[in-house]
């Protein structure tokens, strides 16, 4: 499927041949084509209540919501906030809006008031779904500088609306006023396959959150490549129990779990939150048969004595991704699950997505190694890159992995500067990532040569906290990396250059980032030094100060 080696124009392709794949449909439209099929089957399974709906009730909720948000004066091309832990009503948000031709952002109900309202305005959004228990952060103003402008801080009520899906707080409107407007209500829209359907945030390869278009054309091409065509590349069956306990903010979840198992009419056991206990008990009262999860809970799956206690001899499939998986680790879980199969999926925000996937979950499975990350999804191409010289790699070299096809993202939301240095004029992608493909197409991610830090698989852009520390009165100069960690993979630690003296302690510049982010951005260490390197440029030289915190005393 591939060139010879040693020429300079290496593309690999997927092992499985290309599909047709509808991206001229809306994706609510696609996501529900076979509905007649599945009607009454379970399509979303609420774990804490067990409340079910079927593929049926799923469809008219949601046409019922978009006519609900349109009725709130939500029209084609507006952005929705979706700021909620797992739940049904997530879905049927995500998908009304698509009914009406709207975009969703995503971000986590855990962010401070400072990191959703940032959010908030760079995508323009103009309503908020939320649970209760948030509404408070939406009131306040936000802390520390890190809006300066506070005059212009929208606020609730008068310049945007909250709904929320409990017991609505002061001059927030519950769910259901909107999921039980009429849906005969629901506008009639012209939707272009190439309008925005999602917004999730990255960071990219570099600098701050940006808001990353996906649409309805890029997301369809994405779920397609996973679970269309005779031999999906990931094969959810009718009767398969897909478990949801990945936040659905982050696309991996949202894409790879929902979207997917609507398409192919898998049911989705909906996670509020993850607690091991229950999730076990509910891998067990269910019979899960896949599990998309992240290397901490394989972590917590591998060695928690709990998992003992349950059978979890339903599970056929544990799909991992969002971040690297240790060969050690997937020994552990198998011998946990042994009748699973174990293997990894690539994904990247702007991919669409998905890279790469093991081609063990395919219907008709081929094998795949321990510590890969499958081959390239069905049409796209997939190089490797030299980041010197920009030629493209063969088979066994290491370099950034570029990957092109409809999937991935349209650009970074008014930043055509971040989408240029992102996606090149030819198409790619580049990803940040460093990595190589072996002699049977399979792809190993080695490092990353970009800026971002993944704490558990969220992201952590450095640049986010570097420039909260450089706000500090008594910081000069700061500089974020990450340091390895066991369970969390990688921690945020800064280098700090203090500009006045050394009163400045490490517990206050801790605390001074602790007060202004969610709990995974939080700094785990704290080294003051003179200066931080840089390039004749001004960029911060990265990567040694990652190869100083190898060392043991990274002072020195
Ligand atoms: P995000 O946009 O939050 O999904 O983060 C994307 C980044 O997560 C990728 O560019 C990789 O650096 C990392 N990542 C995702 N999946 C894997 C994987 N299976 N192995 C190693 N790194 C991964």
């Amino acid at each position: 499927a591939t060139t010879t080696t040693n020429t300079t124009n290496h593309v690999f392709k997927s092992k499985l041949p290309d599909i047709p794949i509808p991206n001229h449909l809306p994706l609510h439209t696609y996501c529900f084509q076979k509905l007649s099929e599945f009607s009454d089957r379970p399509c979303l399974i609420v774990g804490s209540t067990g409340k079910s709906y079927s593929f049926s009730d799923t469809y008219l909720i949601s046409q019922k919501t978009g006519a609900g948000l349109s009725n709130l004066g939500i029209k084609k091309g507006d952005v929705i906030m979706i700021l909620l832990q797992n739940c049904a009503e997530f879905v049927f948000a995500f998908m009304g809006a698509s009914m009406i031709g709207a975009v969703t952002t995503t971000a986590n109900p855990f962010y401070t008031a400072a990191e959703i309202f940032k959010q908030f305005k760079a995508s323009n959004a103009k309503l908020i779904i939320t649970h209760s228990q948030f509404v408070d952060k939406l009131r306040e103003a936000p802390a520390d500088g890190a809006a300066p402008d506070q005059n212009n801080y929208p606020k609730l009520g008068e310049h945007f609306k909250v709904v929320t899906v409990d017991d609505p707080p002061e001059n927030c409107l519950h769910f259901s006023v909107i999921s039980e407007a009429n849906e005969t209500e629901l506008p009639e829209v012209v939707i272009d396959p190439e309008d925005p359907v999602a917004l999730p945030f990255s960071s990219g390869t570099t600098g701050l959150p940006k808001g990353v278009i996906l649409t309805h054309k890029s997301s369809i091409t994405s779920v397609a490549q996973q679970v269309d065509g005779e031999n999906p590349n990931l094969y959810l069956k009718e009767d398969d129990v897909v478990l949801c306990v990945l936040p659905l903010f982050h696309i991996y979840s949202l894409n790879s779990v929902m979207l997917c198992s609507l398409r192919a009419g898998a049911a989705v056991l909906v996670m509020h939150k993850f607690e091991i206990g229950t999730l076990l008990e509910l891998i067990q009262r269910y019979r899960v048969s896949v599990a998309a999860v992240v290397p901490p809970l394989v972590i917590a799956l591998a060695k928690n004595p709990m998992v003992a206690q349950f059978d979890l001899s339903s599970i056929r499939v544990v799909l991992s991704g969002a971040a690297p998986l240790g060969k050690e680790l997937e020994e552990a879980l198998k011998s946990r699950v042994p009748r699973a199969v174990l293997g990894q999926g690539y994904g990247m925000t702007e991919a669409g997505p998905v890279l790469s996937m093991c081609l063990a979950f395919a219907k008709e499975p081929l094998p795949s190694k321990s510590g890969s990350c499958g081959t390239v999804v069905r049409n796209a191409e997939l190089k490797v890159i030299d980041s010197e010289t920009g030629c493209s790699l063969g088979y066994n070299q290491p370099g950034e992995i570029c990957i092109r096809g409809s999937q991935i993202m349209k650009g970074y939301l008014n930043d055509a500067e971040a989408t240029a240095t992102t996606v090149d004029k030819e198409g790619w992608l580049h990803t940040g990532d460093v990595g190589y493909v072996d002699d049977d197409e399979e792809v190993f991610i080695v490092d990353r040569v970009k800026e971002l830090i993944k704490f558990k698989g969220f992201q952590v852009p450095p640049a986010e906290l570097e420039s909260l520390l450089v706000s500090h009165p008594s910081i000069a100069d700061a500089a974020v990396v990450p340091q390895k960690d066991e369970a969390a993979g990688e921690v945020p630690v800064a280098f700090v250059v203090r500009s006045n003296g050394l009163q400045l302690t490490e517990e206050a510049v801790k605390e001074f980032i602790a007060k202004q982010v969610v709990f995974y951005k939080r700094l785990h260490k704290v080294y003051f030094v003179h200066a931080i390197p840089k390039s004749p440029s001004g960029k911060i030289l990265r990567k040694d100060l990652r190869a100083k915190l190898a060392t043991p005393t990274p002072l020195a």
